[in-house]
């Protein structure tokens, strides 16, 4: 009998910064990752940039970030400067798109204005997560229209929550393995939109993702404890759920993980001491792809790239 071989869907990974400042040798070290996963799988690379707070992100750190990518090799099919299919690239600009998805989900589970301050929010009696973040209460969750209208002629603007289900959302992680988180106890309701307008990164990444055919998703494992929230998102808003690889954290000697604080491990820094070949080597080494000292670029390492060799725990930074 002869076998009747399925083809594989293509892969599609992307990049998703947010320029809200210059890349540090974390972003640098994810992208790498996310790269050498699709390039190694034959896959599609897609850029896309995450500058929903207006405030925070600017042009010229966007363009700064993709001059940053391509002096280090990674290149990318679809986003800006490349083939858009499924643009826009620029989340500032998709204000429309998640306002339809909001509307979805809005049909799929209950949508609430939230009046709660900062203040409110981190009230000594709130719950906490696992994290140490705010669980949030519920305290708007059942306003009635009278209690509504006086905060709102009390000059409040509301954000947009989600009551979440009681429910275990669980999905394997290439690297971490299993997870279960517990909506209701664990997460608790979450905002998609904030009160001065702008959607939240939870509806944003998920709509984007979605839209743009992410079947595979390789990000900071700081953002493994959003995942299940994303996922029953992508169920409200009828979306595949993509494969996840939440990938170690690169921390400072102290245990503090990096940041754009770090100014000597940004890539202006990083630029002016490492060639491309040297920096990509360096990353490489703690990702034990290669041994400490080699020099290579990101397409020499397509070959020697396999999930199973990236170590589960974060990487310690010294001597850099
Ligand atoms: N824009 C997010 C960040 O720069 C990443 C979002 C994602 O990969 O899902 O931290």
């Amino acid at each position: 009998m002869r076998e009747c071989a399925v083809p594989a869907p293509v892969v599609r990974g992307r990049f998703a910064p947010s320029p809200s400042g210059r890349m540090h040798l974390g972003n640098v070290w994810c992208a790498l990752l996310a790269w050498l996963s699709v390039r190694s799988q034959q896959g599609v690379m897609v850029l896309r940039i995450e500058d929903l707070d207006t405030g925070r992100c600017r042009p010229e750190y966007a363009d700064r970030l993709m001059d940053d990518l391509r002096w280090l090799g990674l290149d990318w099919d679809e986003g800006p400067g490349a083939a858009q299919p499924d643009g826009p690239y620029y989340q500032s600009q998709c204000a429309p798109l998640y306002r339809r998805a909001l509307e979805q989900v809005a049909g799929a589970a209950r949508v609430y204005p939230c009046y709660c301050s900062r203040a409110d929010l981190h009230a000594a009696s709130a719950p906490h997560r696992a994290d140490g973040t705010v669980l949030y209460a519920g305290r708007c969750r059942n306003l009635d229209a009278e209690q509504r209208a006086q905060l709102e002629a009390a000059g409040r603007r509301p954000a947009l929550r989600v009551t979440v289900p009681d429910r275990d959302v669980a999905f394997t992680d290439g690297l971490c393995g299993p997870m279960t988180q517990n909506l209701a106890r664990e997460c608790g309701d979450f905002l998609l939109r904030r009160s001065d307008g702008v959607f939240a990164y939870q509806l944003a990444v998920v709509t984007d993702d979605g839209r743009m055919g992410i079947n595979q998703v390789v990000r900071g494992r700081d953002l493994l404890d959003s995942t299940p929230r994303q996922i029953w998102l992508q169920e409200c808003l009828g979306l595949p759920q993509p494969a996840y690889y939440h990938t170690p954290l690169l921390c400072a000697p102290d245990g503090r993980r990096l940041s754009k604080r770090e100014k000597d491990l940004d890539m202006g820094a990083l630029r002016s001491r490492f060639s491309p070949r040297q920096l990509t080597g360096r990353l490489a080494a703690l990702a034990g792809l290669v041994p400490p000292g080699t020099q290579c670029t990101p397409a020499q390492l397509v070959d020697v790239f396999d999930w199973n060799k990236i170590g589960r725990d974060d990487v310690l930074i010294s001597d850099w």
